[in-house]
Parts: structure tokens; C-alpha cells; sequence
């Protein structure tokens, strides 16, 4: 497996940035999720990488070799867009196959070798006996699978898939995502993997790469990610979080008109405080306990949850209820905090 390496890479269309100057390293055999809003750059640097878009600043290293300047079919890189590019007309078989078939002779293999690996490829993808089929006889997520399949044949350095399972139902996608992870331990391809959903990059990746506007928020592995935020950005994109205004001091910060004791790191001042369900635990008042009211109660799935406010003007925020708890809906509530994002509201431009 070949690492795949971005220095200061830039595209630009219409004087806006879709790839900002972008410094991004991928380990050799690393599956990396490439995670941001829409509009954040994800297709574009991928294009980049494939050699579909030839980029406006910046290097593109495969390994060792420049490939800033090849041509893309000299990378050998798969390629697997959302909305699958099979050709209708042919069989599932001959579009395995397409990529081999179309190379010039000298280095086409020869047919019985091309049979045999399109054969492998369908026991890769579990689709045995399925050779013979159009696309149309096949469902979504089997036609994702071809798409693989096709993408794999021609034994790419480099594997990129753009939202691959974007258009398929929830469940399909589920099972797609575990089925993928498991080709990528067999096959050990460098991939990049392009998703705005953030529950499939972290439960798919090695490590996830948080693109907003087109720069590099955070690279870490999905812990790093939710549990170590390193910008507002990423702290209020990923892991269902509530962004609250606060006034931070030194060890101190004041939600409404709550002063509570956390560690404050070097934020003073207007600051950004992010809050996840299962950072709020419910308890007895006392000292640094924020007192809530409840909005409303609610049940999802075996939990009950409660919709709880600081104070006049803020947000909601979301808090897990204990079995046992019997609090409704205008009842006072204590809660403390066992996580704490905080990130200064100076700096412009942070919080998308
Ligand atoms: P994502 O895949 O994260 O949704 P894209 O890479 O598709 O983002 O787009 C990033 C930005 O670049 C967007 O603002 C988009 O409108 C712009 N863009 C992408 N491709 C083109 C293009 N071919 N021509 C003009 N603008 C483009
Ligand atoms: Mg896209």
C-alpha cells in the first residue's frame, strides 16, 4: 500500500477556494474518512487526488513519486462516486472486467486471467453467481458492490470512494459500512473515503479528517474526534453537540447567570461552550451543580431524555434521565458537567 500525501494543495473556482492550501498525510493501507458539510471541498480534493482536477497550488506525492502532474490514468487509483457508474448494457461480469479490457494490449491480460480475477472479485464482494446479471437486475446496494468490484480490478494504489452509500437506505448502509470495513482489513488498499455523515466515518475509519471550507479543521482517529475537539468547528459538527455562550475567567465560567468552577485552559472571556447528552449528569444540588428547567421529557427508545434550559435566552440542551427519575416538564433539575469543550469566541471564522 502506497501513503498518499497533500502539501499546501489548492484548487480554485470563481476566486473561492474549494481546496484551501490543504497539508493532509494518509499512512499506507490507512482507511481515512473525509468528514465535513456540503460545499466543504470533500469531492474536490478527492478529484484532485484521482487526477480529474489538476490543482492550482500545492504538491500531490504517492509514496515517494510527484504525482502532481500525472495523468489519471497513469495513478491507478479506483474510483466509486455515490451514484453508481455502471454501464447499463453490460453485465455485471463484463463491468468487473471493463478496466482490464480497455487497457492497450501490451499490458492487458489475457482472457482467461481476466475471468479468473473478475471471479475472485465477485467472491470479494459476495456476489457469487451473480456475473451474469444487467445492473437493473440488481439492487442498490449489490450495484455498490459491482461498483467496488470494478474499482478493485485493476489493483489501484489508491482506493476513493465519494459517499458511496449516500443513496441507499439507512439499513442497507449500515450493513454496507461493516461489509467495507471488512474488505479494506483484507485487501489493505490506502483509501479515502468521502462522507457527511459523521456516524459512518467514525464507525468506518481509522481516522476521520474534519474538512471545513475547504481547510483541515482536525486529523485523529475517531476518539481524537469526539472526545478532543481541536477547533469549535469540530466540537459543533460531530457528537450531537449544543453550542452555549458563556463568560469564561480563569477556572470559571458563567452560563446565564450560573458561575460554575472548570478548567478553563488559557479561554477567557466570550467563549463557546459545547454540551452533549451524556456530558449533563443528573444529581443533588450543591456546589458548581447547574440548576436547569425542564422543557420537556421525552422517550427515546429504552432512555427518557429531558430538554433542559440555564437560564432565559439559551439554547436547549439535552440531558439523559436516571430510570428512576420522575421529573416533568416546568420542574427544577441540578446537572453537572463531566466534559468540558470550551473554545474562545474571538477568533472569527472558527465556528462555521
Ligand atoms: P463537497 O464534496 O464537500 O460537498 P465540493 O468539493 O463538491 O464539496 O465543492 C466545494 C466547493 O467548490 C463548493 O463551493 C462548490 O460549489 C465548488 N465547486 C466544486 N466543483 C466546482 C466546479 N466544477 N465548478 C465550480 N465550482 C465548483
Ligand atoms: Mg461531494
Amino acid at each position: 500500500a502506497v501513503a498518499i500525501t497533500a502539501q499546501g494543495l489548492g484548487k480554485v473556482f470563481n476566486g473561492t477556494a474549494a481546496v484551501d492550501r490543504l497539508d493532509l498525510a494518509v499512512e499506507p493501507g490507512e482507511l481515512l474518512a473525509l468528514l465535513g458539510p456540503s460545499g466543504s471541498g470533500k469531492t474536490t480534493l478527492l478529484r484532485l487526488v484521482a487526477g480529474l482536477e489538476a490543482p492550482d497550488a500545492g504538491r500531490l506525492l504517492f509514496g515517494e513519486e510527484d504525482a502532481t502532474r500525472l495523468a489519471a490514468r497513469q495513478r491507478r487509483v479506483g474510483f466509486v462516486f455515490q451514484h453508481y457508474a455502471l454501464f447499463k448494457h453490460l453485465t455485471v461480469a463484463d463491468n468487473i472486467a471493463y478496466g482490464l479490457r480497455v487497457r492497450p494490449r501490451r499490458t492487458r491480460p489475457p482472457e482467461a486471467e481476466i475471468q479468473r480475477r473478475v471471479g475472485e472479485l465477485l467472491d470479494l464482494v459476495q456476489l457469487n453467481g451473480l456475473g451474469k446479471r444487467r445492473p437493473a437486475q440488481l439492487s442498490g446496494g449489490q450495484r455498490q458492490r459491482v461498483a467496488l468490484a470494478r474499482a478493485l480490478a485493476v489493483e489501484p494504489r489508491v482506493l476513493l470512494l465519494d459517499e458511496p452509500f449516500g443513496a441507499l437506505d439507512a439499513q442497507v448502509r449500515r450493513d454496507l459500512r461493516r461489509w467495507l470495513r471488512d474488505i479494506h482489513e483484507r485487501t489493505g488498499h490506502t483509501t479515502l473515503f468521502v462522507t457527511h455523515d459523521q456516524e459512518e466515518a467514525l464507525e468506518l475509519a481509522d481516522r476521520v479528517a474534519i474538512l471545513n471550507r475547504g481547510r483541515l479543521e482536525q486529523i485523529g482517529t475517531p476518539d481524537d474526534i469526539l472526545d478532543r475537539p481541536a477547533t469549535a468547528f469540530v466540537a459543533g459538527f460531530v457528537g450531537e453537540a449544543v453550542r452555549l455562550a458563556v463568560e469564561a475567567a480563569p477556572g470559571t465560567i458563567r452560563i446565564g447567570a450560573q458561575p460554575i468552577s472548570i478548567p478553563t485552559g488559557d479561554v477567557s472571556g466570550p467563549a463557546a461552550l459545547f454540551i452533549r447528552p451524556r456530558d449533563l449528569l443528573v444529581c443533588d444540588d450543591g456546589p458548581d451543580a447547574l440548576s436547569a428547567r425542564v422543557i420537556a421529557v421525552r422517550r427515546t427508545g429504552p432512555a427518557r431524555r429531558a430538554d433542559i434550559s440555564f437560564g432565559p435566552g439559551l439554547p436547549a440542551v439535552e440531558v439523559e434521565l436516571p430510570a428512576t427519575s420522575s421529573v416533568r416538564k416546568g420542574d427544577t433539575l441540578h446537572v453537572r458537567l463531566t466534559a468540558v469543550r470550551l473554545f474562545s469566541s474571538s477568533r472569527r471564522g472558527d465556528d462555521g
